[in-house]
Formats: C-alpha cells, sequence, structure tokens
C-alpha cells in the first residue's frame, strides 16, 4: 500500500494549512526524480473501475448475480490463496478474468497483442486484412459462425494459395439495429490486388461491394501498429446497455486464433535481465509447484475434515477482504 490513498489518512501537519506563502518550487535532483513514486495503478484505471461497476449494474439488472458479484469484487478486493502442500496462505488481489471486464480484458489484449506482433515481426510479407459483413439482423453466434465459414473458403480460394497462414481475430459489436462483426487477418502472403479480394469476399458472402481492406505493414513500426490494432480489446466500446447481450453472443465462442504455419505458435518467454522473476515460481512459502489455489476451493479440494486443516488468516473463514484504498479513490469526485 503506497501512494496517493494514503494521503487520506495522514492530514498534513497544521502549520502548512496556515501558511499564506507559496511554497517555493521543489527543485528537481536526480534523487527526488527517483523518489517521485508513480501513481497507483487504480489512478490510471479509474475510467475502466468506473465502467466494471457499471457492467455489474447491469448483469445483476438482467439477473445474472454471479456475474455481478465477480465484476463488483474485482480489482478491489483481495483474496486468500492457500498452498495445498504446507498450507500456507496469503492475500493476492483478485481478478475476475472475466471477458466483459474492462481491466481483465484490457490486460488479457496486452498479451494478445504482445503475441501478434510476435508473429507479425517473423511474417516474410506481413498483410493486414480487415473483412466485414454487413449488419447482422440475427443472433450474435450465428454472425459469428457465418464469418468464420467465409474465412474458411476464402483461404481456400486461388487468391489464398501463396498465403502461409497467420492469426486471425473476430470483433463483434451490438449495434441498435443488429451486429456489426468483422475480422481482423495477420497474414503472411505475397502482393494481393484489392479488387480482387473484394471480388472474391462479394462472391462468398453474396453481397456486392463489401466492406474489405487490405495493407501491407513491412516496416518494424507497421507490423507492431497491426499487431496492436488486432489484438485490442472492445470490451469499453460495448457500453452499458449491450453488455449483457455481447457477453452472451460471445460465450464460449474462440474470437482469436493462429492457422497454417503460425497454428499453435507458442510464445518464448523473453529471458528477463533484472533478476526478477516474471512469475511466481509455485508457493511463495515453500515452493511447491501447482498448489496454490484460492482458499474458497479448499472444501472441494480437501474434503471432509478441511476445516482442521486451516490454520492462520485461513481459519478466520473469511477469505475475501475489500481493498479500502481502491474503493475510496472511485468514491471521490472525478479529480
Ligand atoms: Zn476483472
Ligand atoms: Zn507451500
Amino acid at each position: 500500500m503506497q501512494g496517493g490513498a494514503r494521503g487520506d489518512f495522514n492530514p498534513r501537519p497544521p502549520f502548512q494549512r496556515s501558511s499564506m506563502q507559496t511554497p517555493p518550487p521543489p527543485t528537481l535532483t536526480p534523487n527526488s526524480i527517483i523518489r517521485a513514486a508513480p501513481a497507483p495503478w487504480w489512478h490510471r484505471q479509474r475510467k475502466a473501475l468506473l465502467l466494471k461497476r457499471r457492467y455489474a449494474d447491469q448483469f445483476e439488472k438482467s439477473g445474472n448475480a454471479k456475474v455481478a458479484k465477480q465484476l463488483r469484487l474485482c480489482s478491489e478486493s483481495e483474496h486468500l490463496v492457500a498452498c495445498t502442500s504446507c498450507g500456507g496462505s496469503w492475500w493476492v488481489l483478485y481478478r475476475c478474468g472475466l471477458r466483459c471486464c474492462p481491466i481483465c480484458s484490457w490486460r488479457e489484449a496486452k498479451k494478445r497483442q504482445e503475441y501478434l506482433a510476435q508473429i507479425c515481426k517473423q511474417l516474410g510479407k506481413p498483410k493486414h486484412i480487415v473483412l466485414t459483413i454487413p449488419r447482422w439482423m440475427g443472433e450474435g453466434p450465428e454472425g459469428i459462425k457465418c464469418l468464420r465459414d467465409a474465412i474458411a473458403k476464402l483461404r481456400r480460394r486461388e487468391l489464398f494459395k501463396n498465403c502461409r497462414g497467420g492469426a486471425l481475430t473476430i470483433e463483434v459489436l451490438p449495434k441498435p439495429d443488429g451486429w456489426h462483426i468483422h475480422a481482423h487477418l495477420l497474414v503472411d502472403a505475397p502482393y494481393m490486388p484489392w479488387k480482387q479480394l473484394q471480388n472474391e469476399w462479394s462472391d462468398i458472402i453474396g453481397v456486392k461491394d463489401p466492406h474489405v481492406s487490405i495493407q501491407a505493414a513491412e516496416c518494424d513500426a507497421a507490423r507492431r501498429y497491426v499487431a496492436k490494432y488486432a489484438g485490442k480489446s472492445i470490451v469499453a466500446e460495448v457500453g452499458d446497455p449491450a453488455i449483457v447481450r455481447w457477453f452472451e453472443a460471445i460465450k464460449g465462442k474462440r474470437m482469436w486464433g493462429t492457422f497454417g504455419a503460425w497454428f499453435n505458435f507458442k510464445l518464448v518467454e523473453q529471458p528477463r535481465n533484472d533478476g526478477k522473476p516474471c512469475f511466481v515460481p509455485g508457493c511463495l512459502l515453500c515452493g511447491a509447484q501447482k498448489t496454490v489455489v484460492p482458499a474458497e476451493s479448499l472444501p472441494n479440494i480437501l474434503g471432509k475434515g478441511w476445516r482442521d486443516w486451516c490454520t492462520g488468516a485461513l481459519s478466520k473463514m473469511d477469505w475475501s477482504r475489500p481493498l479500502p484504498e481502491v474503493i475510496s479513490f472511485l468514491s471521490r469526485e472525478e479529480p
């Protein structure tokens, strides 16, 4: 716990308040620059946190209390985790991991963008293709299937004969009159005339002059740009009124993936040279691997007698606690 929120609990000494003089501007020395702590993450993610709360309200209204609760707790509470090997426990920031969560989906998007950037880096002739279908009036999931099937057909056409594969992301946005559905393809393919691509797409989806675009992305900056663009999160764009409908439509659907030569491409972890581990190597206390579980799953894992097993914080049976600094920051007026 550090940063701005602390100020609430530590009122300034009175002599500072009564002083009418303007204090001289602080001199920035290399030391004071180092000491200036960056704003805590909840300051930077205020908008996303507030949107998350509004989305939670929408799920509550629609009768999905479970998702509403997960969204409310996400990033605003800590959960106790326990190691089933040594019995130790500690608190971690709770993340819901839901696709409809503005915070979690943004974090997922960062990983996806990095993954796509690594693929793009290695494509010989990278092309970014956007394929759109007209406003979809039917159910969302059918629209997604229709787009997927059409892309599969396109990939079998002569135009794609020299395409070595790549990655694909699908974006679905609810509109008042239906769904806006399109796909981004990052492919390794030689020159592809736009008109020919449009003709093929038109023929497959049975629509005259559909919206398609193709751009080459050969320099490093362009590769990074298209990876970022194709991998972005659209959760914030969905908006409060449509979030429940959108979440239902994408349920169980894979919205991105790789194909051809890039099918199942694995990211090789970049070794870090700052000496810090980039992931928690199993249990913080005993070092055992794959033994750390959320405390609430202990009864299921341990079965009968699980209570006898609980010591320390675990035995309080209170396995979730709010993060007061985040909650008080969010209840304040817009800074
Ligand atoms: Zn979340
Ligand atoms: Zn342990």
